[in-house]
């Protein structure tokens, strides 16, 4: 019996060693590249957005090292050109929230901070959000999408497409009501080079989505 507990130690300590560390040592390897692309990025005046797409892929990385998905965003007054919000993926630190996706983040803070009111006798609209652009990392799913429509915010910019999860490429799915809500809105994806774009399509390769094809469907 004890031989064969110190059987089954053995392999369990084997199986950490030559899996698991490897793995873990692979994935800091890669960030580590990751980085070292990020940081020694020059902007490319040729590209309109490039400031900001290198913004968010940015916030991105830090996302990854807290633990959460590799996605950024960042809220820019067109008029200024200035960055007024930023977001990132929290969904997993410091404990699992499910509606923290980067875009959501970044619109509780903008809300929370700006505290528009409703007043209709005033005309105060809480959804004007003139000049303001919303640019994320990757194409928002159908939940950031529906709650950007529903802050009022007219033009998103993504670095990256999400084909598997995307809602922004697909408004013709959308229900009627979120289809009309959108029809002023402009989604397209951010003026920026190729390279960005690997960027962020690298860091977003980091969040897995293995759990919804994996998972026991009871
Ligand atoms: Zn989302």
């Amino acid at each position: 019996m004890k031989n064969k507990i110190f059987f089954l130690c053995m392999i369990t300590v084997l199986t950490v060693l030559f899996c698991v560390t490897p793995a873990l040592a692979g994935r800091a390897e890669k960030l580590a590249a990751l980085e070292q692309r990020i940081t020694s990025y020059t902007l490319n005046p040729e590209y309109k957005d490039e400031i900001y797409a290198l913004a968010v892929v940015k916030i991105a990385l830090e996302s990854i090292r807290e633990g959460s998905g590799g996605i950024g965003a960042c809220l820019v007054d067109s008029t200024t050109g200035e960055i007024v919000e930023y977001g990132r993926n929290r969904q997993f630190s410091p404990h699992f929230r499910s509606d923290f996706h980067a875009e959501m983040d970044l619109l509780n803070k903008y809300e929370d901070r700006v505290k528009k009111m409703n007043d209709p006798d005033n005309y105060n609209n809480p959804r004007e959000c003139k000049n303001l652009v919303l640019v994320t990392s990757v194409e928002p799913c159908p939940m950031c999408l529906t709650r950007i429509i529903n802050s009022g915010i007219k033009t998103v910019l993504y670095v990256v497409e999400d084909r598997e999860g995307g809602m922004a490429t697909c408004l013709n799915s959308l229900p009627p009501f979120w289809k009309e809500f959108a029809e002023d809105r402009e989604f397209r994806l951010a003026d920026c080079s190729a390279e960005l774009r690997q960027i962020a399509m690298d860091l977003f390769d980091f969040s897995s989505r293995s759990f919804a094809k994996n998972r026991v469907k009871k």
